[in-house]
């Protein structure tokens, strides 16, 4: 039997940096340059798009973090919010990410950079004290006091250390409004910190705090949402509130997928953690590396096989009742099958492989096969009279029929040449030949040890060569 499979590792890279004290200013305030709706304000989260109030030019603010162009930053006032990076002007330390070159500055609105001027190593620490016009490059002054430019992406703040680097394998999962309710709504914040961490975003009011989480998947009415916000008051969690417009994916619409879900069999937080294999084996032969992708892959086989082995160790019991036939034994085993690997289906893609795609054709494969084992077992090893399991002695199989199966093949032979006296030409003809294999239906003779009854097997053998 063979069996196919995929298995994707996914790697998780972290990056920290050091804290460093350092005051930015707003550069921008009104609608220019970049998208309109993206300058001027700030946001509740890193996509931009809950607004929280207006910025003016000139105001005092302090970067937390940087994620791709946007930077999370807090006022002087305490407000946290994120902003789009062409609203700040950096004039802070900043970090070279990889090895590049400092140019001579081309034009303040130039994406292009100037004669070269020098080469920047990974981990030099520059001042920047601004960006081109269409922020395609930093400019920075060196430690020697060179003043140049250097292409942007290569250039990062240094930021606060106070809010760990988003990634979605640390965001913070949890599902239906009802746990919330029942967990932080009406409770301290300290417990809304403990359970959720710092928030994306905090934004004090006269009245009450509101608290972004915007990396906190939620669920509500089937519905998944991307954030949820809370609201504090006298450091009371006064009530909470979903961010955005829900939606739900084809796995939410999964008949008990979502009571699964909700279950939360691991600590979510846990069960993202993924180890690498090569962690302390990344220098080795690649022919060790292939031998350990071989044996993940066998182990990843028989772990998502664990409910088609729970049904066949069933069933195998059960094909021991004499009463049943062996057709109820195979319906009880059919059933047995596909409801067990459906379970076992959604609790893994509730809570071990978030692979919608990757798990559904994996667990349709490992179906198959399930129901082809089961019917194999019964047939061959159980006699149809007696009911009797492993009774069956083998005697003999003939071929009861036959189909050729005809395949056209074709390939470029070389016949001859020619030879002029400036030239030689090769002259193919096209070589036609068929292939022939055969299927055969062989019918398996087997007798009961147990009270001589004999039955046969049908099944269908492919041999290829010729009729
Ligand atoms: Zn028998």
């Amino acid at each position: 039997m063979k069996k196919f499979s995929l298995l994707i590792i996914l790697s998780l890279i972290t990056f920290s940096l050091q804290a460093q004290d350092s005051t930015w200013t707003i550069v921008k305030s009104k609608v220019s340059g970049y998208t309109a709706t993206r300058v001027g304000y700030f946001y509740a989260g890193p996509s931009l798009k809950n607004k929280l109030g207006k910025v003016k030019v000139g105001t005092k603010v302090y970067p937390i973090q940087q994620r791709g162009d946007v930077y999370h930053i807090r006022f002087q006032d305490g407000q946290i919010g994120w902003v789009y990076f062409t609203m700040l002007k950096e004039t802070q330390p900043m970090e070279i990410t990889k090895n590049t070159t400092l140019n001579e500055i081309k034009g303040s609105g130039s994406f292009r950079l100037g004669k070269f001027i020098d080469s920047l190593k990974k981990g030099t620490i520059v001042t920047g004290f601004g960006l081109s016009k269409n922020g395609g490059v930093h400019y920075v002054k060196t430690e020697k006091g060179q003043k140049g430019a250097v292409i942007r992406q290569y250039a990062k703040a240094l930021v606060e250390k106070e809010i760990p680097e988003y990634s979605s394998q640390t965001a913070y999962k949890f599902h239906f409004k009802t746990d919330i309710d029942l967990d932080i709504v009406q409770k301290s914040d300290s417990i809304l910190k403990k359970k959720f961490g710092n928030p994306e975003a905090l934004v004090f009011n006269k009245d009450q705090d509101t608290w972004y989480y915007t990396n906190i998947e939620t669920y509500h009415n089937k519905l998944r949402f991307k954030g949820i916000k809370f609201f504090v008051k006298d450091n009371i969690v006064v009530s909470d509130s979903v961010i955005g417009k829900g939606s739900s994916s084809f796995v939410d619409k999964l008949p008990l997928y979502l009571t699964i879900k909700k279950m939360n069999i691991f600590k979510s937080d846990d069960s993202s953690k993924k180890i690498s294999p090569f962690k302390n084996v990344s220098k080795l032969h690649w022919i060790i590396r292939f031998f350990i992708r071989i044996f993940q892959l066998i182990l990843g086989i028989l772990f998502i096989s664990i409910a088609h082995f729970v049904v066949l160790f069933i069933t195998m019991r059960i094909a021991k009742i004499p009463s049943l036939n062996n057709g109820k034994v195979l319906l009880i085993g059919y059933l047995l099958s596909i409801s067990l690997n459906y379970l076992y289906y959604i609790f893994l893609l509730a809570h071990v492989i978030q692979q919608p795609y990757f798990l559904t054709f994996a667990m349709a494969v490992v179906l198959y096969f399930s129901l082809k084992t089961i019917t194999s077992r019964i047939n061959y090893h159980r006699c149809p009279q007696c009911h009797t399991m492993w009774s069956a002695i083998d005697k003999g199989s003939k071929i009861t029929g036959q189909t050729h199966i005809t395949d056209n093949k074709s390939r470029r032979k070389f016949s001859h040449s020619t030879q002029t006296s400036y030239t030689k030409t090769n002259h193919y003809i096209t070589e036609k030949w068929k292939e022939y294999s055969t299927e055969q239906e062989i019918k398996d003779f087997r007798q009961c040890a147990n009270c001589g009854y004999r039955w046969n097997v049908e099944r269908t053998e492919t041999v290829d060569g010729h009729v």
